[in-house]
């Protein structure tokens, strides 16, 4: 099952949301009046204030709006790197009490440079589908979930849900849309972006890796900078 992610629920009007809060810093409106007076605004005022408090480093005000995504067919190498972004709140499907292999087939990902080859492709199923051999007859045996689950392989597909704010998602497009990042989380963050600029278009006009936002700020540059956000989002 290729990676799945789907944007959940969302903080209503997230541009409008963000650029009142901000508006309240310079303001000596109340909430609800500056709420009304930026939905009057149009969207290049909105969308030009909005750039130059992130050109400022007036980050905070983004935290006002979060996006609760549902991610099934994530392996655990890529959920691994996921949920070191502390900022955000995960739930991930339990090992422990969830019995693996109910499909009948190893869930693994199967990374690109394995699929493409027979031979390797055979390999890898060989090994997985061992692995789950293994993982059940341990289980009928009597070893509980969370010790037969020792067994499987790291590339085992997952399920979350998990929810960022703004702010950290523009952290984390940064980071993991970087073509030096692993390609499965690329592969995540690609239809993330994709996602939450439908739902807050100004917001993340302008997101993602260095090279897109400003210069390559890599040690070890990759040589093939995106031209710009719509080479970085058409790419596979
Ligand atoms: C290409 C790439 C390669 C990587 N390779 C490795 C690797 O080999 N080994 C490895 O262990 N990790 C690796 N990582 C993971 C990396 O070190 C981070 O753990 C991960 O990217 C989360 O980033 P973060 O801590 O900036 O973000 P978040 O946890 O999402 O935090 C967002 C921001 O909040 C602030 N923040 C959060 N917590 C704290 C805190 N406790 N103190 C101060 N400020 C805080 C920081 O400004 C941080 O940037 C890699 C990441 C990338 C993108």
């Amino acid at each position: 099952m290729p990676c799945n992610v789907i944007l959940l629920e969302h903080t209503p009007r997230p541009d409008g949301l963000v650029a009142a809060a901000a508006r309240m810093c310079y303001s000596d409106m109340g909430a609800r009046e500056l709420v009304a007076r930026v939905a009057e605004e149009t969207d290049e005022a909105r969308e030009r204030f909005l750039a130059g408090l992130w050109k400022s480093g007036h980050h905070s005000p983004l935290e006002h709006a979060s996006f609760t995504f549902g991610v099934d067919g994530l392996s655990r190498v890529a959920s691994h790197q996921l949920v070191r972004h502390r900022m955000a709140s995960f739930s991930q499907q339990s090992q422990r009490y969830v019995k693996m292999g109910q499909s009948g087939d190893a869930a693994v990902v199967t990374p690109p440079s394995i699929s493409s080859n027979q031979r390797t492709l055979d390999i890898f199923r060989r090994q997985a589908e061992a692995s789950l051999a293994a993982y059940e007859e341990l289980c009928k045996i009597g070893v509980p979930a969370e010790d037969a689950r020792f067994i499987l392989p790291h590339g085992w597909e997952t399920r979350l849900v998990f929810t960022m704010n703004a702010r950290e998602l523009q952290h984390f497009f940064a980071l993991r849309l970087c073509r030096r990042a692993q390609w499965e989380i690329q592969n995540l963050a690609r239809q993330m972006l994709k996602l939450v600029r439908a739902a807050a278009p100004l917001l993340f006009r302008v997101s993602g890796p260095s090279c897109v936002t400003g210069t390559c700020s890599e040690v070890h540059p990759c040589g093939r900078r995106y031209a710009d956000m719509e080479d970085l989002l058409s790419q596979k």
